[in-house]
């Protein structure tokens, strides 16, 4: 690995230039790898769950750090353990032996050299299965670049375009400006491609996947939005840049889950916590209601993507993740191959 690449760190827009072997800049995160857990995960988009499920890695520590995040003990809080390179490379191939469909990097952008060096390693020992790289969409096309080759299925978020929540929410304001030119790197680099994995011959495939054909895709961008509740003017600015760049050549993936996560001064600081509630109160902090969801449906129509996926309409909140508990998501969603402190 490049180690200056740690030493004066810009590997990301925030541009800290800390030396990372010595102090922490905003992601918090040292130059080691720090991993949470790896799963098999059933709950993200058809196309990368198929059957086996996606092997999902969450990486530890973030550069965006969302005040609403639903991760926050990983993202935030630091819960993890250190891995070397070797070690990551060999979690990629026990989630390709334990039959995932693809190895799923969640939030790695402020660690992208170590865990290309740790992929490359993955792939001269056996890993064949895509690599999906699982992010905020707030990275430099400098290091983006180093995962070229290595990555086939790009995740962005592209979380908003309105640089007065962007700075509110993830002290952010150039968010809008990267992430565009971010995703628009990763079309160019990837186009859609699919195979067909199942038939309506393939009986016991198809119960869980309601009778129609599975495609699992091999390259492509699936572009992430969440619907912020109150903030349907921002989606539609969301939905209007991706109508214009990104229709036919990147699946959109528009989720309705915003859900409330409550945090306590055992987490953080009182003074956080006052800071968080004003960020929060930039939006609504809430589910989105059954109004909202029928403006969310109308614009569905409206704007036609060839590729889209969207969630229903729910209350449920059990999907929320516990990264202190060996099984962090529901038994139906996940299913825990490794886990930060070994145990149960
Ligand atoms: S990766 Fe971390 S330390 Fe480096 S510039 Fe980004 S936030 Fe700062």
């Amino acid at each position: 690995m490049n180690n200056s690449l740690y030493e004066n760190c810009n590997l990301c827009p925030r541009m800290c230039g800390v030396n990372r072997f010595e102090k922490l800049g905003f992601c918090r995160e040292s130059s080691e790898l720090k991993i949470a857990c790896a799963t098999l995960h059933f709950g993200e988009e058809p196309p990368i769950t198929v059957l086996g499920g996606s092997g999902t890695i969450f990486v530890t520590g973030c550069n965006l750090r969302c005040v609403f995040c639903q991760n926050y003990q990983i993202s935030q809080k630091g819960i993890g353990k250190n891995l070397s390179t070797d070690e990551f490379a060999d979690l990629c191939l026990k989630l390709q032996s334990e039959g995932a469909e693809n190895v799923n990097i969640v939030t790695g952008s402020h660690h992208i050299p170590v865990i290309a060096e740790g992929l490359q390693k993955s792939k001269d020992k056996g890993l064949k299965i895509p690599v999906c790289w699982n992010s905020s969409a707030y990275e430099t096309i400098e290091a983006l670049e180093l995962l070229k080759g290595l990555v086939d299925i790009w995740l962005p978020d592209m979380k908003t375009l309105n640089p007065m929540i962007s700075d509110e929410v993830f002290k952010a304001k150039d968010y809008p400006k990267v992430a565009k030119k971010a995703i628009r790197w990763m079309m160019e680099n990837s186009p859609l491609k699919f195979e067909t994995v199942a038939t309506k011959n393939d009986k016991d495939s198809l119960k869980r996947h309601g009778g129609s054909e599975i495609e699992k895709m091999t390259s492509g961008v699936i572009i992430r939005h969440l619907v912020l509740p109150g903030r349907l003017d921002d989606t539609r600015l969301v939905l209007d840049w991706l109508k214009n760049h990104a229709d036919g050549k990147a699946c959109i993936s528009l989720m309705n889950q915003y859900t409330p996560v409550e945090v306590s001064e055992k987490d953080f600081s009182a003074e956080e916590i006052a800071i968080r509630d004003k960020a929060l109160s930039s939006f609504q902090h809430r589910l989105i209601n059954k109004d909202e969801f029928k403006i969310i449906r109308s614009m569905i129509e409206e704007y036609d993507f060839e590729y889209l996926f969207y969630q229903e309409l729910t209350s449920d909140t059990d999907w929320l993740p516990d990264f202190n508990k060996f099984q962090p998501f529901s038994n139906e969603l996940s299913k825990t191959i490794w886990f930060w402190n070994g145990g149960r």
